[in-house]
């Protein structure tokens, strides 16, 4: 499954953007709502802050845009279950989450689980996995297994395994591609399965650490899931295909404040803003399909990724943003980052 640098393909790739809505604490503090999204045109119009000097509204369009009263299922009908789909059958995907701390990259991958409207991405893509398999022709298997792994300062970490303080090589094999070296491997049988090892995994991701929100917000955590499919074709001969999907939290996009970051704050924040800067540089240079060169190698995430990145892969972009008046700069950053992705 060689591949050119140039092979990318903009139908492979969609950007869409969410807008949580305004939380009781911004409501009792009386901000302003600036973000103004249109669902039926795509558009999203931001205004400035009574007290900015910038007085342009801005305005962008994407594939999907999602207002404050979207619903979990409709991101994942119309963002998810296409790549889900295109896993089903062999192929490879990848969904992200990008956005500031506090906008709802959590609540759009994982979702809460109080109530099953309020699933996100990870936990429908269990359902749909499981359905799809159980309506297939009995005399097609599958092997479904998962693996989630956190990368942190660059440095990848297994959620699920036995030593979580380990970090991982990066390798690279003929055949098998780019892998994190000792990565564990879940072989799951059911919706329930995999949802007990995303807690877990998840579980592990916010503990462990003495500081535990500040590296949930500074690290990209990445559920995979590996779905390989045998039967028996018209020549009497086994076939197999494997499809793989990827479902990314990502590190807080948010400026890290220059003053006061010093040390080790400091080199996380060069290393956070390294490897969503690559991201966006690997993105839009498989949008544009002219780039002879994709930086896939520059950050420990795209390298990760490079085999479910580009070529007949399917990508999901969606940038998270908040609606109140005190993000504007964020706001217009991650929109500007999304839009360059498109
Ligand atoms: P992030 O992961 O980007 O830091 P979270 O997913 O933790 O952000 O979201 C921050 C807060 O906002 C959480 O309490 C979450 O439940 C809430 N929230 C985020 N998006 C939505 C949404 N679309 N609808 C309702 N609540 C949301
Ligand atoms: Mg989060």
């Amino acid at each position: 499954k060689k591949r050119s640098a140039s092979s990318g393909n903009a139908n492979n790739v969609k950007v869409v953007v969410r807008c949580r809505p305004m939380s009781n604490k911004e409501v009792s503090n009386d901000h302003k709502s600036i973000v103004f999204v249109n669902e039926s045109s795509g558009t999203i119009d931001v205004r400035a802050p009574e007290n900015s000097n910038d007085d342009t509204n801005k305005a962008y369009t994407f594939d999907y845009v999602f207002g404050p009263d979207s619903k979990q299922v409709d991101v994942y009908n119309l963002v998810a279950r296409p790549i889900v789909d295109a896993v089903l059958e062999g192929y490879n995907g990848t969904i992200f989450a990008y956005g500031q701390t506090g906008t709802g990259k959590t609540f759009t991958m994982e979702g809460k689980k109080d109530n099953n409207q309020n699933y996100g991405i990870i936990p429908n893509s269990f359902a749909h996995v499981f359905l799809e398999i159980s309506k297939a022709n009995k005399d097609v298997q599958y092997l479904v297994s998962v693996s989630y792994l956190e990368i942190y300062n660059e440095e990848v970490r297994d959620l699920l395994g036995k030593d979580r303080d380990k970090s991982l090589e990066i390798k690279e094999r003929p055949n098998v591609g780019v892998y994190a070296d000792g990565l564990s491997a879940h072989g799951c049988h059911s919706a329930t399965d995999m949802e007990t090892l995303m807690r877990s995994g998840s579980f592990n991701r916010h503990t462990g650490q003495t500081l535990m929100n500040e590296r949930s917000s500074r690290s990209h955590a990445i559920f995979s899931i590996t779905i390989e499919c045998s039967d028996t074709g018209p020549d009497g001969k086994k076939r197999i295909r494997a499809g793989k999907l990827h479902m990314v939290d990502l590190a807080g996009s948010e400026r890290q404040s220059k003053s006061g970051a010093e040390g080790n704050t400091l080199k996380e924040a060069t290393k956070i803003n390294l490897s969503l800067s690559t991201l966006g540089n690997v993105i839009s240079a498989l949008v544009d399909g002219k780039s002879t060169h994709v930086p896939y190698r520059n950050s420990k995430l795209t390298r990760l990724l490079q085999d479910s990145l580009g070529g007949n892969s399917k990508t999901a972009m969606i940038a998270n943003i908040g609606p109140a008046d005190y993000n504007y700069d964020e706001t217009l950053n991650t929109l500007r980052y999304a839009n360059r992705a498109k």
